[in-house]
């Protein structure tokens, strides 16, 4: 039998309906690219996101074109968000991070027909003048006094304020197919070409939905909700959705995401919540050490991206501010996994508790998860058997952009992660590692993740990364490579000392090497495959 409720469609507009129509004078607060911060509110950045989509449709784009954005998180990356999701464009968020020769590959590849750009990226957008494909303009997100001139090379150099200043309000955001694209992000991959998500209305809605609820995200009417995460990576894990799908005020830094500045913004706004990789934290934590600052009203951070280490948990939490670890990748929108405690944790002692916040959570509704092994059955549900992590549901791509004979999951119907995991009975999950990444010793897993948050526990570790090396009579065995913090000092033998006791002997690495820094990707995760390859000879190592 047919039910008989209407079929509404779930589309992003509708998101800043809602929030301009019911939450209108709650702020949106950024820190612009040119200084100073520039408030505004729903109801503001409403009727300048249909000034926004007259301009854009003036520029001759038609439903399905794309949109690049080269932005920092700012109330006009916000409205770009809306008005080319909303007017049936896609908005494809670049990162900015990518060495120059993939951002010229993938605005080619994604056919981008208008970019718009910071400031801050007119230089390598000048970089790669003449690789710029099917680009007509350039909307530099400033106002006229700011703009700079038009460099060779590129193509016209349109002024965003002047746009929306020449078009009316009266927009009609159209009723479209809520299965059709909205956003598009390709991933950072730690090796190989990026690889186009497309993601849809119906996707975003429900992501947004999701991470709102009080095990995730927990936001209303009442947050202050600041993505330190960038829009250029995984539309900054849903916020510029979330906060105005609740009215919650939402606080945007900007280009600045250093200790001090983030600080700064957070006392002055009142920020409750917040949401980044551990890197930002670390950063965070460090400057909060030096100037003995306080948290001031936050309350709540998520932490993802790469695994968060216990300690930081720690940190965090004994100045009153609780972790949500939380897992996702670009292809899951991307949350998939977050750690709440369910009420039987209560009386964990504080160890067990620490122990259970450092693993990477529970299933979200609406993402399905299940653990395989090499043969495809899936593993006991027992927090220490291993296998391959594969996903489902409503927001979990279903194959890449420009690839869709290839389908993006392996078995069918699901996606495979590409992370080595375990479960337990309660269903929170710890990313072991990397599927590549993972280290098998004497026909046995080593998890580089849980070696690598050990070695950062020790206080004078900023930085660690642990690899697999080639040896003659384990097979592989692990090499630790960390970074030490400014000003310490500590020798390979204190390092090893450290990882005495907490944990099995065999784990322990035997060569340690103390380096200046590390490589990342554009999004900040360490690049395991260039440390194999600048550390992991086996000449130079000895064997256990
Ligand atoms: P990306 O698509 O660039 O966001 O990368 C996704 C990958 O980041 C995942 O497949 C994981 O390997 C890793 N990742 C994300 N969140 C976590 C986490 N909380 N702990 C460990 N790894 C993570």
């Amino acid at each position: 039998m047919r039910a008989l409720m209407m079929d509404v469609p779930l589309l992003v507009s509708r998101i800043l309906l809602h929030a301009a129509e019911y939450h209108g004078d709650t702020a949106i607060v950024s820190r612009s690219v040119e200084g100073p911060v520039h408030r505004t509110d729903y109801a503001t950045l409403h009727e300048r996101a249909r000034r926004l989509a007259r301009a854009l449709l003036r520029l001759g784009l038609e439903a399905g074109d794309r949109v690049g954005t080269l932005a920092w998180n700012s109330h006009r990356h916000l409205e770009l968000y809306y008005a080319a999701g909303g007017a049936g464009l896609v908005c494809h968020t670049i990162n900015p991070r990518l060495f120059p020769e993939q951002i010229a590959g993938i605005i080619g590849h994604a056919e981008d027909g208008v970019l718009c750009a910071d400031l801050t990226f007119l230089p390598l957008l000048e970089g790669l003048a003449g690789r710029l494909g099917a680009v007509r303009a350039v909307i530099v997100l400033t106002d006229e006094a700011h703009m700079p001139p038009q460099p060779a090379g590129l193509p016209p150099l349109l002024c965003y304020e002047d746009l929306l200043a020449a078009e009316a309000p009266d927009y009609d955001w159209p009723e479209l197919d809520e299965r059709s694209a909205c956003g598009l992000c390709y991933t950072s991959g730690t090796t190989g070409a990026p690889k186009g998500v497309l993601y849809s209305h119906r996707s975003s809605v429900l992501h947004a939905m999701a991470c709102c609820q009080p095990d995730v995200f927990d936001l209303g009417a009442a947050s202050v909700a600041m993505p330190v995460v960038p829009m250029f990576h995984v539309n900054a894990w849903g916020l510029p959705f979330a906060a105005p799908m609740v009215g919650a005020k939402l606080v945007m830094p900007g280009p600045r995401l250093d200790g001090a500045s983030l600080h700064e913004l957070m006392a002055a706004e009142g920020v409750t919540f917040s949401a980044g990789v551990p890197t930002v934290w670390m950063g965070f934590l460090d400057w909060m050490r030096e100037t003995d600052a306080t948290p001031g009203a936050l309350r709540r951070v998520a932490i993802g991206g790469s695994a968060c280490p216990r300690v930081m948990i720690e940190r965090l939490e004994a100045m009153g501010v609780s972790v949500l670890h939380a897992w996702g990748m670009t292809e899951t929108s991307p949350l998939g996994l977050a750690n709440a405690p369910k009420a039987k944790h209560a009386g964990l002692d504080p160890a067990a508790r620490l122990d259970l916040a450092a693993r990477q959570g529970r299933p979200l509704f609406g993402a399905s998860f299940r653990i395989l092994d090499d043969a495809g059955r899936d593993v006991p549900r027992d927090g220490r058997s291993f296998g391959r992590l594969m996903t489902r549901g409503p927001w979990v791509a279903s194959a890449y952009h420009g690839l869709e004979e290839s389908a993006a999951h392996a078995e069918a119907g699901w996606f495979e992660t590409g992370d080595v995991a375990t479960m337990d009975a309660d269903g929170y999950v710890s990313i072991v590692d990397r599927t590549k990444d993972v280290i098998k010793s004497g026909g046995e897993w080593i998890s580089s993740i849980a070696l690598e948050n050990i070695a950062v526990s020790h206080p004078a570790v900023q930085e660690a990364a642990v690899v697999a090396r080639p040896d003659a009579r384990w097979g592989e065995r692990p090499l630790l490579v960390v970074v030490l913090r400014p000003g310490a000092s500590l020798d390979a033998e204190a390092v090893r000392a450290h990882f005495e006791g907490r944990v099995a002997r065999w784990w322990i690495p035997e060569t340690i090497r103390i380096v200046e820094e590390l490589p990342h990707t554009a999004t900040g995760k360490l690049l395991k495959a260039r440390i194999r390859e600048l550390y992991a000879r086996e000449a130079d190592n000895p064997s256990p």
